[in-house]
């Protein structure tokens, strides 16, 4: 199953995407929750109302919605660097021996269509694609063969980063979380419809040239040991996003680098999941807002 967040009539709720159209939730099953995150929260049998509530039930064409980030704003992004062995090597760094962990902060979400902004302060922009992993039960020490139960889907990310800020201080976050460099979607694929998460194609394109092209068996630490390493330590919650992490192909480690200009399109496609596309655009002068 697909769970999306859309919008159609100026109103924003959740949906179940069925070959090219959605079913409505708020219609088909208005006593379910319209927000993603309390849909989730309200646990297995209510993803199964959805389900039965979509089945044969009438959906509106895509085309005729706009489809948001499937969480609007996850309680925690948390993402991890230097994942791939191929992206540690072009990063010239030593493998971690255990994930290295940063935040991105909920406000840089932005939709599978949305553009994002080259910074004010900055042109050193770059991309990642990457799998997120969506959280959809409240748990804490998950050990690694049970994490399967714990994940609601999955989703593809694009771990849009500032690289002079990234890497001008110790800590990462910074030039990780600019607003809008979250990009995010198309929608939840929930995880029996993606089956094993470590055997999934991900490839990333600029202008329609290949980039990334990786498959999440590469992965160093896996969708579960994250959950495993995370859940050590903090309660994870419904509706919060792991970002695993990107493979080699990076903007800034190509001879010589090509990092993203404004006007350029990022595709980012994960088979079985879906794909995102997003267009580099300045940031506009309305960003700032004071009182
Ligand atoms: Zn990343």
């Amino acid at each position: 199953m697909k769970l999306a967040t859309f919008t159609e009539s100026q109103r924003t709720r959740v949906g179940i995407v069925v070959g090219d159209g959605i079913v409505d939730l708020s219609r088909e099953a208005p006593e379910l929750p319209t927000e993603m995150v309390a849909l989730l929260e309200a646990g297995p049998e209510a993803l199964e109302a959805a389900r039965a509530a979509a089945d044969g039930a009438e959906t509106l064409a895509l085309s005729d919605v706009k489809l948001e980030s499937p969480v609007l704003r996850p309680p925690k992004i948390l993402a991890v660097g230097l994942n791939y062995a191929d992206h540690v090597a072009e990063s010239g760094m030593e493998t971690p021996k255990l994930p290295l962990i940063f935040n991105k902060q909920s406000t840089s979400v932005t939709g599978p269509t949305d553009p994002f902004h080259m910074p004010r302060v900055s042109t050193a922009l770059d991309y990642e694609g990457e799998l997120g992993v969506v959280i959809g039960r409240r748990c804490r020490h998950v050990p690694r063969d049970r994490a399967a139960e714990v994940i609601a889907g999955y989703t593809v990310v694009n771990d849009v980063s500032v690289r002079d800020w990234q890497l001008r201080t110790p800590t990462w976050t910074m030039g990780k979380s600019f607003d809008t460099h979250n990009p995010m979607g198309p929608w939840i694929a929930t995880a029996d419809e993606v089956g094993d998460p470590h055997a999934l194609d991900l490839k990333t394109w600029v202008n329609g040239e290949l980039r990334q092209s990786t498959n999440t068996k590469q992965l160093i630490f896996d969708c579960f040991e994250l959950v495993e390493h995370l859940s050590t330590a903090f309660t994870l919650e419904p509706g919060d996003v792991i970002a695993t992490g990107t493979s080699s192909g990076v903007g800034i480690a190509m001879k010589p680098p090509k990092l993203l200009q404004v006007g350029d399109v990022v595709k980012i496609a994960i088979d079985g999941v879906g794909e995102i596309e997003n267009t580099v655009i300045e940031e506009p002068a309305e960003t700032t807002q004071i009182g």
